[in-house]
């Protein structure tokens, strides 16, 4: 058997990032499951870049992957982000948390302001000043273009020398002296120095398969539907306007908006469908706030955010696993942290520290380490 220094396996942003940073100077071969890349959440995202958004270690991750985006390598095409600015707004008694969401952010993401009410209206024409508290303006939050994003990877993976294999599902994994074997569902076994589990919702699943424990990793379905704008009014240049409480959020594209209840239902991995009942109270938040007449519903889909508890990734070596390294738990975020995420949890697989502009800005190894404390399932032994 040849041996390949890191198979990786998926075929999602998680697995092409990673993958596209360690063929720099290993070899690689990617695995997917199905015959598309990015099939499943990767292709169903809202494709935002939004430095506000998720806990404090998702921030550092978002901001440190700006530049990346901003100026990526040639293989990429450009640009890959898109002005669009963000207002997360506060319904009527919901200021507070308005103003908490603005002091945590305003020292570290360019730009952000605290607006009232009536400034929220005039940023946001489509808003129903009565019904807000205000809210917080990200003037410099962005769009990504996802395909091009995961293509360039996939373009620069295959250049540097790496595979690329779809329908290549792995079934069994198998530590074998100072590696693995990973035999896919064709019979192909392949052996390899390590081994990226970047399989996504399925993460637990793959990590069975070679006897690891799990991370408890928990898929949470959330819904997407697209709706035509009121007559009137041109959805082109207007900002993403999301509830900071999660009831929903809108966002202009393609001559429309895009809209999500911002759910949240815990599931098994699976292709996930739009949840009707979601997207009848999204209406319903929707016109409560807005004058966007949501009624008739367009194309919609649905995709799966996975998290561990604490809503941190999950990356580097598993102690119990020498040689199985984690690249998992990207939740709701996991494209516009890519490029940092993918240059840590590539650091990790060299055995090297956390890169050091990551480190200035607040990212520690230690707190995505698969066994750090509040992982796993609750009362299972690792
Ligand atoms: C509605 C929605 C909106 C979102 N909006 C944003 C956003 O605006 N910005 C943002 O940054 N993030 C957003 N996200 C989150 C983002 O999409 C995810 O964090 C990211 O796509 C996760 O990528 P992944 O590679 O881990 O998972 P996936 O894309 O699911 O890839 C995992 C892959 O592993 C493969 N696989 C599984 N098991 C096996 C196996 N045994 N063998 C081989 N392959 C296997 C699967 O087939 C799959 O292709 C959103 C998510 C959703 C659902």
């Amino acid at each position: 058997l040849a041996e390949i220094d890191v198979v990786v396996v998926g075929g999602g942003i998680a697995g092409v990032s990673i993958a596209y940073e360690l063929s720099a100077d290993r070899s690689v071969t990617l695995l997917e499951a199905e015959s598309t890349l990015a099939y499943h959440t990767t292709g169903r995202s809202a494709a935002t870049f939004l430095e506000t958004y998720g806990g404090p270690d998702i921030r550092a991750l978002t901001a440190a992957s700006r530049d990346f985006y901003e100026d990526p390598p040639a293989v990429f095409d450009r640009p890959l982000l898109r002005p669009l600015p963000l207002v997360f707004f506060a319904r009527r008694g919901r200021g507070a948390a308005a103003d908490e969401l603005y002091e945590a952010t305003a020292g570290m993401v360019a730009g952000v302001e605290r607006l009232d009410a009536a400034q929220v209206a005039e940023v946001t024409p489509f808003a129903r000043a009565d019904a807000l508290d205000g809210g917080v303006f990200e003037p410099g939050a962005r769009e990504l273009d996802v395909h091009a994003i995961h293509q360039g990877y996939v373009k620069g993976l295959r250049d540097r020398g790496g595979a690329v294999v779809r329908d290549a599902r792995v079934t069994a994994l198998r530590a074998d002296g100072d590696g693995w074997l990973v035999t896919t569902a064709d019979r192909t076994v392949r052996a390899a120095g390590a081994v990226v589990n970047a399989a996504g919702a399925w993460a637990d699943l793959v990590a069975a398969l070679a006897g690891v424990a799990p991370v408890g990793l928990r898929p949470l379905l959330r819904t997407v539907f697209l709706i035509e704008p009121p007559v009137g009014l041109a959805p082109r240049g207007l900002p993403m306007f999301a509830d900071l409480d999660d009831s929903f959020y809108v966002k202009p594209e393609s001559g429309g908006f895009l809209c999500s209840p911002a759910d949240e239902t815990p599931v098994e991995p699976h292709d996930a469908r739009a949840d009707e009942v979601e997207i009848a109270r999204a209406i319903e938040a929707i016109n409560e706030t807005t004058t966007l007449a949501a009624r008739s519903v367009g194309h919609r889909w649905a995709g799966l955010r996975s998290f561990v508890p604490d809503r941190r990734f999950v990356l580097g070596e598993d102690p119990a696993a020498p040689g199985f390294f984690w690249c998992a738990g990207q939740g709701g975020y996991g494209i516009q942290t890519a490029p940092a995420a993918a240059r840590l949890g590539a650091a990790l697989v060299r055995g090297e520290r956390t890169p050091a502009d990551l480190a200035a800005r607040g990212v520690d190894a230690a707190l995505v380490a698969p066994r750090r404390p509040g992982i796993g399932i609750p009362g299972e032994a690792h």
